[in-house]
This record gives C-alpha cells, sequence and structure tokens, in this order.
C-alpha cells in the first residue's frame, strides 16, 4: 500500500459530493492521505464545517470555479487562499445554481439554435420549466429528436460521446451552444482568486475531449497568472501525464493531481487513488507548491 498519498481535488455534501466534509476527512484519515484539498464547487462551506482533529495530515483550502474559455465551459481551481476573502468574492459573480443555470441554458438554446436553423418547439422553454426531467441535456436530446430536420446534426454523434462534452459545449458542433454569458469571465476569476491570496490550477483538460489542447493554449498564453497544471487525473492515459507534464517544463507550472471524489456521485473513482488505483500523484512534485502556500487549520 503507499503510505504517501495525495489529493488536491475533491467534493462534498457543501456541492455535489455524497460525503460531509467530517466524513471526507475520516476516509482521508483511513486511507492514510499527507495532503488533502476539498475543492467544492463554487464555496468553501466545507472549511467552515470541518473538525481538522478527524485528519492528521496536511489541509490545503481550495475551489473549484467555472468559467469559460473559446465559449466552452470549464474550470478552474483555487488553492490556499484566505477563505473569508474567497467567500466574500463568489458571492459577487452570483453563480447560478443547477436548476437556474440550466433554464438559462435552455434560453441560450433556443435563441442560438433557432438562428442556426436548428429546429424546436416554439414553448420549448415554456415546457422546460414546468417538465421533470433532471437535467437541460437530457431535454434538449429528446426535443431535438422529434424534428426530423434536426437529424443531420444528431446522426453523427458516436453513442459513447457525451452530448454535453461532445455537442453542447464543443464550438465545432453545429449544436455547440455559446455558455458565456452564464459564467465569470476567466479574468475576473483570476483576479477573484489573486485577490484572496490563491493560487491557480488548470483542471482536468482532456476533459475538454477535442478542445482540450486549444483550451490549454488559450489559458496558457494569455493567462500567465495561471500556477499550475492539474497532471494526474483519475481518466488521464499515461501519454495524457507525461504531455501535461512536459507542458508545465515548457511554462514553468507547478503540477498538481487529484481524484476530483463525489463520494457515491461517482462511485468508482476514490480518494486518493482514483479508479482501480489508477492515480499516483507524487508528494514530492506537489510539496513543490503545497509548502509555499497557506495550509488550512481552525
Ligand atoms: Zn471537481
Amino acid at each position: 500500500m503507499n503510505n504517501n498519498l495525495v489529493d488536491l481535488h475533491s467534493h462534498t455534501t457543501c456541492s455535489d459530493g455524497t460525503f460531509t466534509p467530517n466524513e471526507l476527512l475520516t476516509e482521508a484519515e483511513r486511507i492514510g492521505l499527507k495532503i488533502l484539498s476539498i475543492t467544492d464547487h463554487e464555496c468553501v462551506d466545507a472549511y467552515f464545517n470541518m473538525d481538522t482533529k478527524l485528519f492528521s495530515g496536511t489541509i490545503i483550502p481550495g475551489i473549484e470555479l467555472r468559467t469559460s474559455c473559446l465559449g466552452v465551459s470549464i474550470e478552474l481551481l483555487g488553492y490556499g487562499f484566505d477563505i473569508k476573502k474567497m467567500k466574500e468574492n463568489i458571492e459577487k459573480f452570483k453563480y447560478l445554481d443547477t436548476a437556474a443555470l440550466d433554464k438559462y441554458m435552455a434560453e441560450l438554446a433556443y435563441k442560438q439554435y433557432t438562428s442556426r436553423g436548428v429546429m424546436l418547439d416554439e414553448d420549448f422553454i415554456d415546457k422546460f420549466n414546468k417538465t421533470n426531467i433532471p437535467r437541460f441535456s437530457k431535454y434538449l436530446m429528446s426535443e431535438l429528436a422529434k424534428h426530423p430536420e434536426n437529424q443531420k446534426y444528431t446522426n453523427d454523434i458516436p453513442e459513447n460521446k457525451s452530448f454535453f462534452r461532445y455537442c453542447m459545449t464543443n464550438p465545432n458542433s453545429p449544436l455547440f451552444i455559446d455558455l458565456s454569458p452564464a459564467f465569470p469571465s476567466i479574468k475576473d476569476l483570476i483576479t477573484c482568486i489573486k485577490d484572496a491570496g490563491g493560487f491557480i490550477s488548470i483542471p482536468h483538460i482532456f476533459e475538454y475531449k477535442d478542445n482540450a489542447e486549444r483550451i490549454l493554449v488559450e489559458l496558457l498564453e494569455k493567462h500567465p497568472e495561471i500556477d499550475a497544471i492539474e497532471c494526474f487525473y483519475p481518466s488521464f492515459s499515461k501519454d495524457n501525464t507525461e504531455y501535461l507534464l512536459d507542458i508545465c517544463k515548457k511554462y514553468n507550472k507547478y503540477s498538481s493531481g487529484g481524484s476530483d471524489f463525489h463520494g457515491m456521485n461517482r462511485p468508482s473513482t476514490f480518494l486518493g487513488r482514483g479508479i482501480e488505483n489508477n492515480l499516483y500523484v507524487p508528494i514530492d512534485l506537489v510539496k513543490k507548491w503545497t509548502n509555499t502556500i497557506p495550509h488550512f487549520s481552525n
């Protein structure tokens, strides 16, 4: 068993995970994690609701924030910031919750699709507001399928591809929806994290599929304030990780890694170890930067 486990990307019940902050600390202690960061979406509440005595390792304050790059919805991670200041800063953005974001996406989709000739019912937005289908992407797929004229857009979607990543958030797809009006800009987000004294990392870049490299280059070339790249992540191949480690050298960035643990909302992913032990974040690489930023204690 590896006894130098590190995990700098995890979620609790304060966003979309199923472990409470204290349950997550208990699990981190049980597996012998050395460094942990809880990076809930748009929220630092976990840090106000935890008993740090449950975990003997190092805790790095963390957060995951949505923005958009080239019209694609992406995330950035912030670490080592002042928690109260971060809470104040993110409140200014008035992030939409999942339900409100879905409703806003329905409006953006209707406007952008119909101007491009994609067929949708006239009461598309109204119907979605009354529907019980939980997520917008599912609703959208079923609505598109009602119009045979849309087959030219939907026919060549590979079965194993996520509609959200492959179509809705892919600028090369005719079914792309530019989501940038729904999120703060990258510039605003960087200011928010830096103003709270934080360190910035680019998470799970290959989750953005065909757009991954374009987004990575855009972020690195236009935003020198970015400090690190998440090079170790459960869905990355060995080649993905090697590639990102090379990019870190080229751009003089630190490297990071984490499981993106969500508890039972992503049941095959384990804290510190990823999917079937495919994650190993080298502690020495991470300590190069975690030793230079504030740790959390209460
Ligand atoms: Zn995450």
